[in-house]
C-alpha cells in the first residue's frame, strides 16, 4: 500500500515537473511507454536501505562512494530524450545503482553499462541480474572511452557531467542515433545535451535543460586537472 502510494505520488511528481519545464525541454508530456518503464521499475530497490524513505521523492538519493541515483524526474526525460526503440542496442555511462539501466533494459534490446567505480558496478551487476534485467552487462571501466567492443550503438547516455563531449563516444554512436549527456565543470552551470548524429555522420547538438550532476571522472579529468 504505502509502495504504490509512492510510486504514485514519484509518476505525478514527474508529470509536474515536465509541465513546469516543459518551454525548455518542447515538451507537454514524456512518451507513454518511458512513463510506463518508470511505474514498473520498483525504484526501492535502488536505493540503500537507510533511504528507502526517499525512494520515490523526486530528487536523488546517496548511494555510497559520493555518487547518488539520479532524480526520477531526470531519469525520465533523459530516457524520453534518448527515443529508445524495441531493437536499440544502448550505452550508459555511470552505472551507479543501475536504475537507469533497468529502466532502458525494459525498453530496448540490450544495455550495456560502464561504471568507474568497482564497488558500485558490482553491486548494480548483482542487483540487476537479481531483479532479472538479463539484457544488461554490467562493466567496471572508465567509460570516457566508451565500450568499443559493442559499438555502434543506438543511443548512447552518459549519467555523469562531462567537461566535453568525449569523442569516443560520438565515435561510437550509429548513423541515426542519439547521444544525451550534461556537459559542464561541477560546480557551474551543467547543460544537459542531445547529439544527433545524421545519417551522413553529420552532428547536430541541442541544449535541453540546466542541471547538476556529479562529474564524469577519470583518465581524462586527471590529465586536465577537471577532477
Ligand atoms: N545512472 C546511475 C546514477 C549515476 S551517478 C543510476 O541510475 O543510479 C554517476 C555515476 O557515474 C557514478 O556512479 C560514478 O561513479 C560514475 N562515473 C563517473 N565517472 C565515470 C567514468 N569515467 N566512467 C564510468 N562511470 C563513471
Amino acid at each position: 500500500m504505502i509502495k504504490s502510494s509512492g510510486m504514485a505520488a514519484m509518476l505525478r511528481d514527474i508529470e509536474l515537473e515536465v509541465e513546469l519545464t516543459r518551454r525548455m525541454i518542447g515538451k507537454d508530456a514524456l512518451a507513454p511507454r518511458v512513463m510506463q518503464a518508470m511505474a514498473r521499475v520498483p525504484r526501492e530497490e535502488f536505493v540503500p536501505v537507510d533511504f528507502h524513505y526517499l525512494a520515490f521523492h523526486n530528487g536523488p538519493v546517496p548511494i555510497g562512494h559520493g555518487q547518488t541515483i539520479s532524480q526520477p524526474y531526470i531519469v525520465a526525460l533523459m530516457t524520453d530524450l534518448l527515443e529508445p526503440e524495441p531493437t536499440d542496442v544502448i550505452l550508459e555511462i555511470g552505472t551507479g545503482s543501475g536504475y537507469q539501466a533497468a529502466i532502458l533494459a525494459t525498453l530496448v534490446r540490450r544495455v550495456y553499462s560502464t561504471e568507474i567505480v568497482e564497488p558500485l558496478a558490482a553491486e548494480a551487476a548483482e542487483r540487476l541480474m537479481r531483479l532479472g534485467y538479463a539484457n544488461v552487462e554490467v562493466r567496471h571501466a572508465d567509460g570516457y572511452g566508451g565500450w568499443p567492443e559493442h559499438a555502434p550503438y543506438d543511443g548512447i547516455i552518459v549519467t555523469a557531467a562531462a567537461p566535453h563531449i568525449p569523442q569516443p563516444l560520438l565515435d561510437q554512436l550509429k548513423p541515426g542515433g542519439r547521444l544525451v549527456i550534461p556537459v559542464g565543470l561541477p560546480g557551474w552551470a551543467q547543460e544537459l545535451k542531445v547529439v544527433e548524429k545524421k545519417p551522413d555522420g553529420g552532428l547536430v547538438t541541442r541544449d535541453v535543460l540546466g542541471v547538476a550532476f556529479v562529474p564524469l571522472t577519470g583518465g581524462h579529468a586527471r590529465d586536465r586537472g577537471e577532477a
